[in-house]
């Protein structure tokens, strides 16, 4: 089975597997996981920051950091798009008592910082208090300019907000610009990253900052009952996904644009965007059911909707992306 719906279905590598097994381990709440520590600390270095928190997953990551940066009563600035405003059940709102304050995202996913600035509430008893801004990169597979996240940066810095960065797939991005992990951390008071999407870990998601915040968000993580016992068994693959998965992600990016060339020469198929390892299309054949039923019988997993996200990852090659294209080829021809 090819499965191109999300890069979250990526199995663990042989090597992760062995590292799992062998993994020294101790009981996390109290600290004494080596392995916990050995990878929080890896993350905190690799974007260049004081501290790091291991979490269940990027949702929890994201709360926790939500819930670390603002008090009861609290607003955060965020995209209509963003996954920690729509993605995340509310969770903001229903557990940290803190407000989402949606903007709309431009259409290469940024938030302009004209309308942020308008939307920043006076101090007033009348208003939540605005405390955070929070960007996501990437975004719907798109790379925020470097530029913006230093406009960014300056911006809240001078109204007063902190900055965080839901970077679920960070390193998708930095691998596309061709940067390292901390130039884009150095923009941020607090990031996220995935291990369990493109990074081909089984469970876990990482929380960055300084050491404050990260005392902060692990009361928070134990209130949530997110504090794991030997947690080390997960982050041994977690510490592989962050040494031997992050340069593979160029060649979910290859094949991502050699999907969405070969997409091209389909008459019912339109590509509307490429960018990292995601492929949105529009198909315009009458039977979208069918369609997905004909994918399926020859192997491949698509979740066809009005916009369909083809998203390539490790377990994804070209045969995968041949077998694919010759699927639709063969409904194409089958259905007019
Ligand atoms: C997947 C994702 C998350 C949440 O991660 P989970 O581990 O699925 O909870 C957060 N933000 C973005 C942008 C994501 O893609």
């Amino acid at each position: 089975m090819f499965d191109f719906r999300s890069d979250t279905v990526t199995q663990p590598t042989e090597a992760m597997r062995r590292a799992m097994a062998q993994a020294e381990v101790g009981d996390d709440v109290y600290g004494d996981d080596p392995t916990v520590n050995a990878l929080e600390e890896q993350a905190a270095e690799m974007a260049g920051f004081e501290a790091a928190l291991f979490t269940a997953s990027g949702t929890q990551a994201n709360l926790l950091a939500l819930m670390a940066h603002c008090e009861r009563g609290d607003e955060y600035l965020c995209g209509q798009q963003a996954h920690n405003y729509k993605f995340e059940g509310g969770g903001a709102a229903v557990l940290g008592s803190i407000q989402p304050q949606p903007l709309d995202n431009e259409a290469d996913g940024s938030l302009c910082l004209k309308r942020v600035e308008a939307a920043i509430k006076p101090d007033d008893i009348h208003f939540a208090r605005t405390r955070l801004l929070s960007l996501e990169n990437t975004i719907g597979g798109k790379v925020l300019p470097m530029s913006y996240l230093a406009d960014a940066q300056a911006f809240a810095f001078e109204k007063g907000l902190k900055l965080h960065l839901d970077g679920a797939r960070v390193f998708n991005a930095a691998v596309a610009e061709g940067v390292s992990l901390s130039a884009i951390a150095q923009h941020f008071d607090s990031l996220t990253i995935c291990l369990s999407k493109g990074l081909a870990a089984p469970v876990g998601s990482l929380l960055v900052g300084d050491e404050a915040l990260i005392k902060k968000a692990r009361r928070w993580r134990k209130v949530l009952g997110g504090g794991m016992r030997q947690a080390g068994i997960l982050a041994a693959a977690g510490q592989l996904a962050l040494t031997e998965q992050v340069e593979r992600l160029a060649q979910d990016h290859d094949n991502a644009r050699y999907l969405a060339e070969q997409l091209a020469a389909l008459k019912q198929v339109e590509v509307n965007q490429c960018a990292t390892n995601m492929v949105f299309a529009s198909f315009a054949h009458a039977n979208l059911p069918a369609l997905q039923a004909q994918l399926l019988a020859d192997g491949c997993k698509v979740s066809v909707g009005a916009k369909t996200r083809l998203v390539l990852h490790k377990d994804l090659d070209r045969g995968a992306v041949d077998a694919l294209v010759a699927s639709l080829h063969r409904f194409e021809q089958e259905n007019g």
